[in-house]
């Protein structure tokens, strides 16, 4: 489908195909996800203008700013907001607080916002933000501080009809509070929808906080049909024991697959019998990491991916999966639970072998789409059940899993292509709808 756009537009901005540098991967990730987005744009034949206006980010602030600590020292802080594309709606996307935060990670997280809610069909376009911070260094005051600065900081972004944040990387429904109370104070009234991801005491939905770990399981079990894996009994590795990686580990548990190794950024652990998670979680609680569980054997991150076993889920950080260890992988499925777990060369690779790589556009789509419900439950000022809200998401999920699968099939590409020929697709059809201003 090729999508031109009038000749009296604008001259095309230049379309760049950045090459793909090595590794550090957050001071690439953008190029990574530009070059996702050609792949798809050559398929569909977009032409140059329409490339030109989809693979930059429409807005990015970066903001540097103090925050007073607890001992009266000040600290200086780095973060972004990025929003790429505002075409559908409000745009939509989480906060993270990482060490190494860059900006062109957030942008690339930002693109694929809008490309995940577009693959699920939700009226938003993608955004992201980030901080770059250790938030474990940091009591929970600091914590309070920063992330009300950081908010005042962004105010010109975010809005509830605007631009939308939600939970991400080490920020929860306590950080969405914090962000929400801020605002209000800015303005003068309480404006609970400027943030999804919020306790459920301030509006926020029921099942959110599980969503992202569930969405990505009722993809896999869809998966499972689709490639004749029979899940229950299947061998299940988990890298990132965070929500999304603990949340769906269990789920996966419950539907009778065995969980054999489990990490989180302090280490990982496995035992080809199977793990107790409630154990392991217990162990974490106590000592912080799931390393040094005394019923696994300790094992990298690194190592852990490599594991037998017939299905992985890369719940942590972006660029797990490269040319080093494609290879070596043994799983069948790889459900990316985490945004951009796996290099384009690497994507290939796994084709090539035959794996299924269910791409992180649609496996963790849930998260934002349980926020989509949030926002729709505050608009409507009527909340639903936890199985409302399960059964709506299982829908949306193994409908999106099936048109992507369909569209792979039909062009004979991997998920990861099919996912963005969907939905890319859909963004250019409305850009082009809406035209260029003036
Ligand atoms: N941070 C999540 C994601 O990467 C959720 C975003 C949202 O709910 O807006 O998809």
């Amino acid at each position: 489908m090729s999508i031109h756009l009038e000749p009296r537009t604008m001259p095309a901005p230049p379309v760049e195909r950045p090459a793909i540098s090595a590794p550090p991967v957050a001071d690439n990730l953008f190029d990574v996800a530009v070059h996702q987005f050609h792949i798809a744009a050559d398929r569909l034949g977009l032409d140059d203008g329409m490339r030109g206006i989809l693979s930059h980010c429409e807005a990015e602030l970066t903001v540097s700013f103090p925050v007073e600590m607890d001992d009266g020292s000040v600290r200086m802080f780095q973060g972004h907001r990025v929003q790429h594309n505002r075409g559908p709606g409000p745009t939509k996307g989480g906060i993270r607080y990482h060490q190494d935060v860059t900006l062109s990670e957030v942008k690339a997280l930002a693109m694929w916002m809008t490309w995940k809610c577009a693959v699920v069909g939700l009226p938003y376009g993608g955004a992201k933000g980030g901080v770059r911070v250790d938030p474990k260094g940091l009591s929970l005051n600091e914590v309070q501080n920063l992330t009300r600065r950081y908010t005042s900081e962004i105010m010109p972004m975010i809005g509830p009809n605007k631009d939308i944040p939600a939970p991400d990387v080490n920020t929860n429904a306590q950080t969405m509070a914090w962000i929400m109370d801020t605002y209000s104070m800015h303005v003068g009234y309480s404006v609970p929808g400027v943030v999804t991801g919020k306790p459920i005491a301030l509006g926020g939905s029921a099942g959110r906080n599980e969503a992202t770990g569930r969405g990505c399981v009722y993809v896999i079990e869809e998966a499972c049909r689709t490639t004749g894996l029979n899940l229950a009994g299947a061998r299940v590795v988990v890298q990132g024991f965070g929500n999304a990686g603990a949340t769906a580990a269990r789920l996966i548990d419950e539907l009778g697959a065995t969980v054999i190794g489990v990490s989180d950024s302090g280490g990982g652990t496995w035992n080809p019998a199977g793990l107790d998670l409630d154990r392991v979680s217990r162990h974490k609680g106590a000592t912080g990491s799931v390393r040094g569980y005394a019923e696994g054997e300790d094992i990298s991150n690194r190592e852990l991916l490599e594991l037998p076993c017939e299905i992985l889920i890369p719940a942590a950080m972006e660029g797990q999966i490269d040319t080093d260890n494609a290879h070596r992988i043994q799983a069948r499925i790889i459900a990316e639970a985490a945004n951009g777990p796996t290099s384009p060369e690497a994507d290939e690779i796994l084709f090539d072998r035959g794996i299924t790589v269910l791409p992180d556009i649609l496996a963790n789509a849930g998260g934002v789409t349980v926020s989509y419900f949030e926002w729709v439950q505050a608009l409507q000022a009527f909340p639903w059940t936890e199985s409302d809200v399960n059964d709506r998401l299982r829908k949306i999920m193994r409908d999106s899993y099936r048109a992507v699968q369909a569209t792979a099939s039909e062009h004979h590409v991997h998920l990861r292509t099919a996912a963005m020929l969907l939905s890319v697709r859909r963004v250019a059809e409305f850009t082009r709808l809406r035209g260029i201003y003036p």
